[in-house]
């Protein structure tokens, strides 16, 4: 009986049997790594079940042509799979999540998916015009046949094989000379070296060969042989200077389904007391889960080229969750299990190698190639700040330099570094909160700030100031949020004339104060052209407020607020003379100018219909 596919699954196919990708030899690395993870798992297995009876050499991967049938069959020695696992794994699209079917019409769709993504198993259907999977699961008597010729269904039967595994047998497509090539076996040798050299089990063919004859001087005779078509030795293991850029990208994308080309990969090798290869990857992007809990940091372990764990997290911090890759020790043992492996040494040795062998990376990338530093921190700078912030600031140290924040003088990203170098005079290192850097720019106090001659760090992630906090000094140099009262910047002679001109209009500005319910309200004289602008007293910002009221538990945070006025601007005298002629209209005034202030800072106002009319009474005047 016809069963049909899952809807999705159904696109995806019609998409592979349609296709104009360029790229269609790919199939053969998809299926060829299925196979080898198939292989992974029963050996895996086979660690801790004696039952198993196969042994690590027989372990391998078999190609078989058949020009006359037309058929190329791939056969593992892995886990196989059960009736229920060919049906929910061949009959739906596992990644179904990343994939987005929005432009029906677009053939570029089919190049873009198949591009990014990879498409495992279907890819198939891009060179063969009828599909067979004959399959019998590890700890089953049973074996089964999935079958299919497109997108009008598969059918599941029950049939006879005798080990454990799998095979896929593909019937290539007979409609255009393109796909003959499929049946030859330089091109599945070719094919071979260049997606999946790097399989740790031997690849099989039997090719033909030609020798001279024996007996016949100058004449040939063909003859077949089987041949191990991959090099075997796992790319981390071989000499850095004969792996190719290309070769580095393809196992990355191969091994960690991202086909996007990697920043950098950092590949060691260490002899000596401690034996390991690692190849590490920086992605050039965070995956969609990324910064969601269901992310999994951690790095394949293998030892001596055998896989013990698919995702050893204790290898990396948290603060490196992004970097992905293998590490291979033949120091590790490999019935090793999880709960032993978090206490061993050699592990832990490691690890504390490899978050240095990524930090150098980092700070050279920074210095050398800035520009793949800057995508770099666009996708994972979030998760450095956190680094720096999480743990109570126990790794601040480790990641300060890595940091990178917009400044008002360069207009671009710099470190924390750069900005002392340019500013060495300077106690302080001067920064600003909020949305957008347009935003933060406007605001009166940066602008005061700026005309004084200073360089401003503008902080637009909801995490920065917590950052600058955790770190409280660097270099020596204390961290002044330029909306803070403490700046202290004028001249002893500006304070003076301040002074006298807030004491006398002590009873006035008390009145104010009263009215809108602030900490102070104050005359200033640092503002320029702006009539009004909000400081904080205390510890707590206002962008600090308003990142910890906008938590889901965040409670009641308060910043302490001072209201400044403008000294030199015209609501100065106006707010003076109310006080004297009629002091309820002071009051409205009050409320206008306050609800402004929190305005300009992007929070919110209690009475928005309230401040709206009386502005609009003004403005009717
Ligand atoms: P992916 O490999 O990305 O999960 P595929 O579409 O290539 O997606 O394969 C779907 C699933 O089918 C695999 O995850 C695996 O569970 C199963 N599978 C595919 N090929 C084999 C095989 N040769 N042996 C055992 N299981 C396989």
């Amino acid at each position: 009986m016809k069963k049909q596919f899952k809807a999705e699954s159904k696109r995806l196919m019609d998409l592979m049997i349609h296709s104009i990708y360029t790229n269609k030899e790919i199939f053969l690395r998809e299926i060829i790594s299925n196979a080898s993870d198939a292989i992974d798992k029963l050996h895996y297995k086979s660690l801790t079940d004696d039952n198993i009876k196969i042994k690590k050499e027989e372990f391998a991967i078999t190609i078989d042509i058949d020009k006359n049938a037309r058929t190329l069959t791939i056969s593992d020695n892995g886990i196989g799979m059960t009736k229920e696992e060919l049906e929910t794994n061949l009959g739906t699209i596992a990644k179904s999540g990343s994939f987005d079917f929005k432009n029906d019409n677009e053939k570029k769709e089919d190049i873009d998916i198949i591009g990014q993504f990879g498409v495992g198993f279907y890819s198939a259907f891009m060179v063969a015009s009828e599909v067979k999977v004959i399959s019998k699961a590890y700890g089953s008597d049973e074996a089964y046949t999935w079958e299919s010729s497109g997108v009008d269904g598969y059918s599941i039967t029950a049939c006879e094989k005798e080990n454990i595994g799998t095979d896929i047998i593909l019937t290539i497509k007979n409609d255009d000379e393109e796909y003959n090539t499929y049946l030859e076996e330089y091109e599945i040798q070719r094919l071979v070296k260049k997606y999946s050299d790097y399989i740790t089990y031997p690849i099989r063919m039997e090719v033909t060969k030609s020798r001279p004859k024996k007996d016949k001087e100058g004449e040939y005779e063909e003859y077949r042989e089987e041949e191990i078509l991959n090099s075997l030795v796992p790319i981390w293991k071989r000499n850095k200077n004969d792996i190719t850029e290309e070769e580095y990208n393809t196992f990355y994308s191969d091994k960690f389904f991202d086909y996007e080309t990697p920043i950098a990969h950092i590949h060691t090798k260490a002899e000596g007391t401690l034996e390991y290869n690692s190849l590490l990857y920086i992605p050039s992007h965070a995956s969609y889960d990324y910064y969601s809990k269901d992310y999994e940091k951690g790095l394949q372990l293998y030892s001596n080229g055998v896989l013990i764990m698919e995702k050893c997290a204790d290898l990396i911090p948290d603060y490196f969750s992004f970097v992905k890759g293998v590490v291979d020790s033949p120091d590790l043992s490999l019935n090793i299990s999880r709960e032993m492996l978090q206490q061993n040494r050699v592990l832990k040795t490691i690890a504390g190698n490899i978050e240095k062998h990524i930090k150098t990376e980092l700070t050279t990338m920074l210095k050398e190639k800035f520009d793949d530093y800057k995508k770099f921190w666009d996708a994972f700078g979030l998760q450095i700040k956190m680094g720096v912030y999480n743990d109570y600031g126990m790794n601040k140290d480790k990641l300060q330099d890595l940091l990178l924040f917009y400044s008002s003088k360069e207009k671009k990203l710099i470190t924390l570094e750069d900005y002392i170098e340019r500013n060495k005079k300077e106690k302080n290192i001067y920064y600003a909160c909020g949305n957008t850097i347009s935003q933060i720019e406007t605001l009166p106090q940066v602008e005061a700030v700026i005309e004084k001659g200073k360089e401003v760090l503008y902080c637009t992630d909801y995490v920065d100031e917590f950052v600058l906090k955790t770190l409280m000094k660097y270099q020596e140099k204390d961290f002044k949020n330029v909306c803070s009262d403490q700046l202290d910047l004028e001249s002893d002679d500006e304070k003076e004339e301040l002074k006298k001109l807030n004491d006398k209009s002590k009873k006035l500005l008390e009145f104010m104060k009263e009215t809108i319910n602030v900490k102070d309200v104050k005359f200033t004289n640092t503002l320029k052209n702006h009539p009004v602008c909000l400081r904080n007293a205390g510890e707590i910002s206002i962008e600090m407020e308003k990142v910890m009221n906008a938590m889901p538990n965040g409670g009641d945070v308060n910043a302490e607020k001072i209201l400044e006025i403008n000294a030199s601007h015209p609501i100065a005298k106006k707010v003076q003379a109310l006080y004297k002629t009629d002091k309820e209209k002071l009051k409205d005034l009050c409320k206008v100018l306050y609800a402004q202030a929190r305005l300009i800072e992007g929070l919110s106002i209690d009475n928005p219909t309230e401040i709206t009319n009386l502005v609009c009474d003004y403005l009717a005047k």
